[in-house]
C-alpha cells in the first residue's frame, strides 16, 4: 500500500508531493488533460500589493519559505526553477510616488520597497514619474518545474496522466482504493477542477479567469518585470507575458476575444516599439470568497482531504500551506481556522 494518491498536479499538487516524499512518503499521481493555472500564470513571486503598496497576506513569511523550498526543489530535480528579477512599479501621478515614499519607512516593507526611483529601465516604455522598485522578487519556472518532476515520477511509476473518476473511488476505514492502486490517504488537488469534485464542490471556491498575451519584441531589451495596469513579464529571448487581465466571467468564445482586445490596446498605450503576438494563454484562478486556501480533510472521511484555493499568489502560498497540510495529515497538527476548509463545513450537501 502507497501511502497517498495526489489528483491534479500543477502547483498545490506538486509542491505537496516534494513535501511529502521530502517526509519519506510515497505518493502516486493522477493528473488529467485540463488546462492547468500553474503553467500559464507568470510565476511571479512578489509579496507586495501593488495598488496600495501593502503587504499581502502573511507574505513576508510565505516568500522565505517559498524561495528556500523552490531552491531545494529545483537542486532535487537538477534543474534551476528560480529567476529573480525586480518588479517596477511604473508610478502615473506624483500622487502615486508620494504614496510610495509614505511606505517605505515600515518596517516590513522597506526590505522590499526601494527609496531609489527607476529612470529608465527600457526606452519603449514613456514613463514621466518614473518607477518604484520592488525588491527580492522574480519568478518560479512553473512550466520547467513540472516537467521536471514529473519525469522522474513517471520514472518511478507514480505518475498517471488520466481524468480521476470519483464514481471509482472506493473509501474504507484505514485506506482508499483507485482503479487497483490502494492508499492510505487521497488528496485533492485541482484547482478550478474541484467544481467536478462530489466530495468538496460546496466549497466556496468562485474562479477568477486571466488571460495573457504572448509577445516577441526585439527593442523592449527588459530584464525585469514591469508592471503599469497590467504585468510585463520577462520570459527570455525577446519573449514577455502581458497580462493578465482578471475576470469574474469564466465563459469563453467572445469574452476570451474581448479580453484580448483589451490588452492589445493596453499594450498599445504603454509600448513605443513594434511587437509581435505570438500566443494568447487563458486559465481560472483557483480563487476563495474570503480569499484564503482551502486546506483540510472531508468532514465525513478522515481519509480524503482537499488543498486548493490558491488564489492569485500561489507561487508564495503554496509551499506554506503544503506544509500545514503534511503536519496536519502526519502529525495532528490543527491547520490554522482561517485556511481550514471545515469554515465552509456548513454548505456541505450531507
Ligand atoms: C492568468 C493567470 C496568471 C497568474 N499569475 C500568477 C503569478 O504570476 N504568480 C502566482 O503566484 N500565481 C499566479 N497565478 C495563480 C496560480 O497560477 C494558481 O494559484 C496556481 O497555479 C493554482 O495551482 P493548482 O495546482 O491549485 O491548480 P492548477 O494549476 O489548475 O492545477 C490543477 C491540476 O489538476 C488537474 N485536475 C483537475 N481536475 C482533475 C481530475 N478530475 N482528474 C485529474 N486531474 C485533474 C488539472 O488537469 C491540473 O493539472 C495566476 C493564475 C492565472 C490563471
Amino acid at each position: 500500500m502507497i501511502d497517498y494518491i495526489i489528483v491534479g498536479f500543477g502547483l498545490g499538487g506538486s509542491v505537496l508531493a516534494s513535501h511529502l516524499e521530502g517526509e519519506g512518503k510515497s505518493v502516486y499521481i493522477i493528473d488529467g488533460s485540463d488546462k492547468k493555472a500553474s503553467v500559464v500564470a507568470a510565476g511571479l513571486f512578489n509579496p507586495i500589493v501593488l495598488k496600495r503598496y501593502t503587504m499581502s497576506w502573511n507574505g513576508h513569511a510565505q516568500l522565505q519559505y517559498a524561495k528556500l523550498f523552490y531552491e531545494n526543489l529545483g537542486c532535487n530535480l537538477k534543474t534551476s526553477i528560480v529567476e529573480e528579477f525586480p518588479v517596477y512599479r511604473r508610478f502615473h501621478s506624483a500622487e502615486e510616488q508620494n504614496n510610495w515614499f509614505e511606505k517605505i519607512d515600515q518596517p516590513e516593507l522597506s526590505t522590499y520597497l526601494s527609496p531609489y526611483l527607476v529612470e529608465q529601465p527600457t526606452k519603449a516604455i514613456v514613463a514621466p514619474f518614473k518607477y518604484g522598485q520592488v525588491m527580492k522578487t522574480g519568478r518560479i519556472l512553473i512550466q520547467k518545474m513540472l516537467d521536471a518532476y514529473t519525469k522522474q515520477l513517471v520514472n518511478k511509476a507514480a505518475f498517471k496522466n488520466e481524468d480521476f473518476d470519483y464514481d471509482l473511488l472506493e473509501i474504507k476505514k484505514n485506506y482508499v482504493q483507485y482503479k487497483g492502486v490502494k492508499a492510505k490517504r487521497i488528496v485533492f488537488c485541482e484547482g478550478y477542477g474541484i467544481k467536478k469534485n462530489p466530495f468538496f464542490n460546496h466549497l466556496l471556491l468562485v474562479g477568477n479567469k486571466g488571460t495573457y498575451l504572448i509577445i516577441e519584441c526585439k527593442d523592449l531589451q527588459l530584464k525585469a518585470a514591469v508592471k503599469s495596469h497590467f504585468f510585463i513579464v520577462p520570459l527570455g529571448n525577446n519573449r514577455y507575458k502581458f497580462g493578465a487581465t482578471y475576470e469574474q466571467q469564466i465563459k469563453g468564445g467572445n469574452y476570451d476575444l474581448a479580453a484580448k482586445a483589451h490588452l492589445i490596446s493596453c499594450l498599445d498605450d504603454l509600448i513605443t516599439v513594434p511587437y509581435k503576438i505570438i500566443d494568447q494563454v487563458t486559465a481560472v484562478r483557483p480563487t476563495v470568497k474570503d480569499r484564503r486556501p482551502l486546506a483540510g480533510s472531508h468532514h465525513k472521511h478522515e481519509n480524503v482531504f482537499v488543498m486548493n484555493g490558491l488564489g492569485t499568489r500561489g507561487v508564495m502560498i503554496a509551499p506554506t500551506v503544503a506544509k500545514q497540510m503534511v503536519d496536519f495529515m502526519e502529525y495532528k497538527k490543527p491547520l490554522p481556522n482561517e485556511i481550514n476548509c471545515n469554515r465552509y463545513k456548513s454548505k456541505a450537501d450531507y
